[in-house]
């Protein structure tokens, strides 16, 4: 298990220089502190964090803002920010290198000075889903971001949303957002009913929840498919298990969905790793194809 809050560098970790950057500026990375935690359902956590740098978090319009947390094995004792260039140049293995996981920066509040991650707790594996399930406050977590490039389109004719747990965040920030007139539908696939949240939603925009047991890929492209929808053209944004986002693609392709019109893709995929997720989607076979314009 990694953990985003280590301590002090023992003298056999080579030292990181800020100024090797091995080519390619380093994203610059920030470091919070967990406030507290709070379980949303069985299978969601949220951390609030703060702390004396929360002022410099770049906030941005966009709804599905995400940051990049870099986990670090607590043994080798490095110090954020972490120098990835730096640390693969200096000969550490790559096993030994820090990761990254992504998340949605659910509410930010500039006044509480507090921003909030939803993270889906998926069992054992991996590092964030466990680092959130144990989060403490005095923790720290450590990160670059945001990046983000959806925000609803108030042009829109209607709204479409479409996601599993891992999209929940982004999807009810955009539903946040949304003005109290908007119309839309919005399909959420979660594990269990008690993981249902209570969402904001203008009264024009239908939430439907999905329980599948956390193993019915093709469901929430059923349920898309073979809703009514509303007339006119949608916004669409779906994102989740990369499996049910293909199959999503293929309905929005067979709806006339234009590709300006689509936010679409994987948060993650079933049986692999964030590491070799994103290495997929770099390879011409693991990209999801877009719609046509
Ligand atoms: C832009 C973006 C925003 C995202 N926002 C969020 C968010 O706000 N909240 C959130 O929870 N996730 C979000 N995700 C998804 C998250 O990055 C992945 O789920 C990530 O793999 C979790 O890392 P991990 O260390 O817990 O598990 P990993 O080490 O990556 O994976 C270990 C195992 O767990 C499985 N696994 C991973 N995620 C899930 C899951 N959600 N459900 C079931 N099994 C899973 C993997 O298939 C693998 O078998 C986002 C992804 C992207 C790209």
């Amino acid at each position: 298990m990694m953990t985003a809050a280590p301590p002090s560098p023992p003298e056999s970790v080579p030292a990181q220089d800020p100024a090797r950057r091995g080519g390619r500026p380093a994203r610059p990375q920030l470091t919070l502190t967990v406030v507290r935690r709070e379980q949303l359902g069985p299978h969601l956590v949220r951390v609030v964090l703060g702390g004396d740098r929360f002022d410099e978090f770049a906030t941005t319009e966009a709804t599905d803002a995400y940051v990049k947390i870099v986990f670090a094995k607590p043994e080798l004792g490095l110090v954020p920010p972490y120098d990835l260039a730096a640390l693969r140049e200096s000969g550490l293995a790559a096993a030994d290198l820090p990761v990254t996981r992504t998340y949605t920066v659910r509410t930010v509040d500039p006044v509480a000075r507090e921003l909030s991650i939803d993270f889906v707790v998926h069992g054992d594996e991996g590092l964030a889903g466990p680092w959130a399930n144990a989060a403490q406050p005095g923790d720290t977590l450590t990160f670059s971001g945001p990046g983000g490039a959806y925000a609803p389109d108030p042009a829109a004719d209607w709204h479409l949303f479409a996601g599993d747990l891992s999209a929940l965040p982004a999807i009810a920030a955009a539903i946040d957002a949304l003005p109290r007139t908007a119309l839309g539908l919005a399909f959420i696939e979660a594990t269990a009913e008690n993981d249902a949240l209570v969402l904001d939603a203008p009264a024009g925009v239908t939430v439907q929840w999905l329980f599948t047991g956390g193993g019915h890929r093709a469901r929430l492209a059923e349920a898309v498919s073979s809703a009514e929808w509303l007339p006119g053209r949608p916004q669409v944004f779906a994102h989740g298990e990369r499996d049910a986002m293909k199959a999503l693609r293929d309905v929005f392709a067979q709806r006339g969905v234009l590709r300006s019109e689509l936010s679409l893709s994987g948060y993650w995929a079933a049986g692999r790793t964030e590491d070799r997720f994103q290495a997929e989607k770099r390879e011409p076979i693991g990209a999801i194809e877009p719609v046509s314009d």
